[in-house]
C-alpha cells in the first residue's frame, strides 16, 4: 500500500500520526488546517469541490490509507480538505436549541470585510437571513451584531470594526435578543399559516414572501382579493390560531420530499430537505425558525392587499404587533372621538364630516381672498402717476404681504392694466414682475439689476419672480428699475 502525500499544502504542519480521520476532530488541528490550508479550496472548481465532496463521503468512516486508496493523490488531498471544510461549518444550534436565550461558543476566527468585521464561530444560537426571515440580533462577548449572514456556507456574524478589536479567537458567550427572534418567528409560522389557508380556500399559491420588521408581505398569484375575501382568509386563519395545532419538522432525503403534499418545491442541491407541517394543514420546505404550534400565533391581522405584478400582495401583521398595533389605533381613535364629539365607532363619519366643511371653508376663504387682491389691484393702479403710458413700468412695495399675496394682486392687476407691473413683497425680501402685452419681454431689463443687487430668480417674458438676501438689496432694485425713464428704450 503506497502512503499517499496527504497534506502538500501543510508541509510538516500536517498530522504526523495516526490512521482514521477521527484525528481531524479535533479542534485544534480543525482551525490550524482553517487558517492555513483551506483557502487553497479557492484553487479548485466548485465542480471539484463537488466531486470532492462526494468522495468524501465515499471515504466517511474510511480508515486511512486503505480505503484511499482508489482515489489519485490531488483528489484525495482535495476530499479531505472538503471533510474538514463540512467539520469547520459552524453548528446550527438555532434549530436544535430553538428557545435557548444565550450559550457558550468558540470563537474561530474574526475576518475584516470592507468595513465591518465577520466573527465565525463554532456554534451559533443567532439565525442568519434566509427563506425570507431576517437575521438574529444579539451580543458576542457584549459586541452588538450588526446582521448575520450566511455566504458559501458559512455565517458570519457581522460586528463594526471597531467591536471587532474587542473580540479575540476563544470562548464566547452569546446572548440573544429573544423579543426579535420571537417576533419574526411568529410572523414566519403565521405567514405559512396564512399561505396554507389561502391555498386550501381558494386554490391560490402564494409565490414569495417578507417577514418585514413593520409589515410582513406575501405575494399571492391572484389578479384580485375582494374584501369579503381578506376577511374570511383573516377568520379562517384566526380558527386555526383557537385550534392550536402543532407544528412539526421533518427531515428527509430529497427523493423523499414527494412523499409530503408540499405546497412549493424544495430547494436544490441539499442533501436534506426540512419540511414544516402545520399538523395535516400545510406543508412546506423552510430553513427559518418556527413556533411549536399555532396557537402561539396569538392573533394574525391582514392590512390589506394590493396589485403587484400581476399578482395581489397581501400585508399582515401577526402576534404582539397586533396588540401595539390594536393600542395605537385606539390612542388615536380616541383622541379624534373626543375631538369631534363622536363615538369611537363612527370616527370615519365624523372627520369625513369635517373634510368636507374644511373644504368648503377654504373655498370661501380662497374667494375672498381673489376679492381682496382684486380691491388691492384697483388701489394701485389708482395711485398717482398710475395713468402713465402702456408698457411704462409701475412698481409698488407691500410691507406686510408675503408672497402669496403679492401674486395674487399681481396677477388681478396684470388683467386691468397693459403697463409692466413690479411688486415687492418686503416680508419674504421677494418680487414678482408681471406683463400682459406681447413683444415686452420683462427679463431684458430685470435680470441685469436683479444680480447686480444680489437677488436669484427667474421666469419667462410676461412672469418673472426672485428673491433677494435683504430688504435693503431688495428695495435698492426696486428703485433702480423706478429710475428706468421707459420701457420703450429695452
Ligand atoms: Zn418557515
Amino acid at each position: 500500500m503506497r502512503a499517499l502525500p496527504l497534506y502538500p499544502p501543510l508541509g510538516t504542519d500536517g498530522p504526523s500520526g495516526g490512521n482514521t480521520l477521527d484525528m481531524f476532530t479535533r479542534f485544534d488541528l480543525f482551525a490550524k488546517f482553517h487558517k492555513t490550508a483551506c483557502r487553497d479550496l479557492t484553487l479548485f472548481s466548485s465542480s471539484e469541490i463537488r466531486a470532492a465532496s462526494g468522495a468524501a463521503k465515499a471515504c466517511s468512516g474510511f480508515e486511512y490509507p486503505s480505503a484511499a486508496a482508489g482515489y489519485s493523490p490531488d483528489l484525495f488531498t482535495s476530499c479531505l480538505f472538503q471533510v474538514i471544510l463540512i467539520a469547520m461549518q459552524t453548528v446550527r444550534a438555532y434549530y436544535d436549541l430553538p428557545d435557548r436565550e444565550s450559550c457558550s461558543a468558540e470563537i474561530r476566527e474574526i475576518r475584516p470585510i470592507t468595513d465591518k468585521a465577520a466573527v465565525i464561530l463554532d456554534k451559533t444560537i443567532f439565525y442568519p437571513e434566509g427563506g425570507g426571515q431576517n437575521s438574529d440580533r444579539g451580543t458576542i462577548n457584549g459586541v452588538a451584531l450588526l446582521d448575520v449572514q450566511e455566504r458559501d456556507d458559512e455565517i458570519l456574524h457581522i460586528v463594526t470594526a471597531d467591536d471587532a478589536a474587542r473580540l479575540s479567537p476563544g470562548p464566547a458567550k452569546l446572548v440573544l435578543d429573544p423579543l426579535r427572534r420571537r417576533d419574526l418567528t411568529v410572523h414566519h409560522t403565521g405567514q405559512h399559516l396564512l399561505s396554507g389557508i389561502i391555498l386550501s380556500l381558494t386554490g391560490k399559491p402564494t409565490v414569495s414572501m417578507h417577514i418585514g420588521e413593520e409589515v410582513c408581505t406575501i405575494d399571492v398569484d391572484t389578479p384580485d382579493f375582494s374584501q369579503e375575501t381578506l376577511i374570511m382568509l383573516e377568520e379562517a386563519v384566526a380558527g386555526a390560531v383557537e385550534e392550536n395545532y402543532p407544528v412539526v419538522i421533518h427531515h428527509c432525503p430529497p427523493e423523499k420530499a414527494e412523499d409530503f403534499p408540499l405546497r412549493k418545491i424544495p430547494p436544490r442541491g441539499e442533501a436534506v430537505i426540512r419540511v414544516v407541517e402545520i399538523q395535516g394543514k400545510d406543508f412546506s420546505p423552510c430553513c427559518g425558525t418556527h413556533l411549536q404550534s399555532t396557537g402561539q400565533i396569538g392573533m394574525l391581522r391582514i392590512l390589506g392587499a394590493e396589485k403587484y405584478k400581476g399578482m395581489m400582495r397581501v400585508s399582515f401583521i401577526a402576534g404582539r404587533r397586533v396588540l401595539r398595533d390594536s393600542r395605537l389605533l385606539r390612542h388615536n381613535g380616541s383622541f379624534i372621538s373626543h375631538a369631534l364629539k363622536v363615538p369611537v365607532g363612527e370616527i370615519a363619519e365624523g372627520v369625513r364630516a369635517l373634510l368636507d366643511k374644511n373644504h368648503s371653508l377654504e373655498q370661501a376663504l380662497k374667494a375672498r381672498e381673489e376679492e381682496s387682491a382684486l380691491f388691492k389691484a384697483h388701489e394701485l393702479l389708482r395711485e398717482p402717476g398710475a395713468d402713465s403710458g402702456n408698457n411704462t413700468l409701475l412698481s409698488a412695495s407691500i410691507p406686510d404681504a408675503g408672497m402669496e399675496e403679492v401674486l395674487r394682486i399681481g396677477r388681478a392687476a396684470q388683467k386691468l392694466s397693459s403697463r409692466v407691473i413690479l411688486l415687492a413683497a418686503l416680508r419674504d425680501n421677494k418680487f414678482a414682475a408681471f406683463c400682459s402685452v406681447k413683444g415686452i419681454d420683462i427679463r431684458n431689463f430685470i435680470q441685469e439689476p436683479m444680480e447686480a443687487w444680489g437677488g436669484k430668480g427667474g421666469g419667462g417674458p410676461s412672469f418673472f419672480q426672485g428673491l433677494f438676501p435683504s430688504g435693503e438689496a431688495l428695495t435698492a432694485f426696486v428703485e433702480a428699475l423706478s429710475a428706468i425713464p421707459s420701457l420703450q428704450k429695452h
